[in-house]
């Protein structure tokens, strides 16, 4: 008997020294050396990392194609009203995109929509809204962090107005084949003040106000920003091309 035990100990030691994988095979087999990560030197507290294309204030246009018409201070940009929405100069893709925002304080009269509304839209056409949530009711799916009228944050991350808050946007495009089929839908992480809010949600085309959206084929296109008649400002914008 004690012989017996003393061969189950012993199996159960060596078996649990090693893993499956050492049993059948060399190590080696499976490291790879070439395809090294290029080396980025990280930013602090936000601040872009050494390979983002930084889009301050002369990276944005009006969407009339003019000159960028927002109040432009201490290298904020606070959307001046009726002077609509601004796009950056170039295009982009698949992009991680970082941005700043922050509220005005506001009157209370200013409630549901229209309560410190802006938006940033990825490729022209797909909306991560920006509102003041931090006590105001609207439409979940209309909300701080919602994909405006498709996804709903999946918790409330806002701080009180006149807080800077940010977003950490992970953007995959929309694939298109032949005859403008999708391929592949357009897809968004967000990460609002740290908390992570909406998790690879594939939408369902452009973030329209009204109706049921649907693509319609295209390639690269400039990042918007909203004039929704609230003096909402941004900073620290930059993005890394993916
Ligand atoms: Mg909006």
């Amino acid at each position: 008997m004690f012989k017996i035990t003393s061969i189950v100990t012993a199996a159960l030691i060596i078996s649990s020294s090693l893993s499956w994988g050492q049993l059948s095979a060399d190590p080696k087999t499976t490291e790879v050396w070439n395809k090294e990560p290029i080396k980025v030197n990280t930013g602090k507290n936000g601040s872009a990392p050494s390979d983002a294309i930084i889009l301050d204030h002369s990276a944005w246009e009006s969407i009339t194609g003019g000159k960028n018409e927002w109040n432009i201070e201490n290298g904020e940009m606070t959307v001046k009203p009726g002077t609509k929405d601004i796009r950056t100069k170039n295009s982009f893709g698949d992009v991680q995109l970082h941005l700043e925002w922050k509220i005005p304080t506001l009157d209370d009269k200013f409630i549901g929509q229209d309560r410190g509304n802006s938006g940033v839209f990825l490729q022209q056409f797909y909306e991560v809204q920006i509102l003041d949530s931090y006590i105001n009711k609207t439409y979940n799916n209309g909300q701080a962090g919602s994909l405006y009228k498709q996804h709903i944050p999946l918790v409330n991350a806002t701080k009180p107005a006149k807080e800077w808050q940010n977003y950490d946007i992970i953007y995959t495009a929309p694939r298109f084949g032949k005859n403008g089929s999708v391929i592949s839908p357009a897809r968004m992480t967000v990460i609002h003040n740290g908390v992570l809010i909406q998790n690879n949600v594939a939408l369902m085309g452009p973030t329209i106000y009204i109706g049921s959206p649907s693509y319609k084929e295209h390639g690269d296109l400039p990042i918007y920003l909203q004039d929704h008649d609230h003096k909402v400002s941004y900073r620290n914008i930059w993005l890394r091309e993916l």
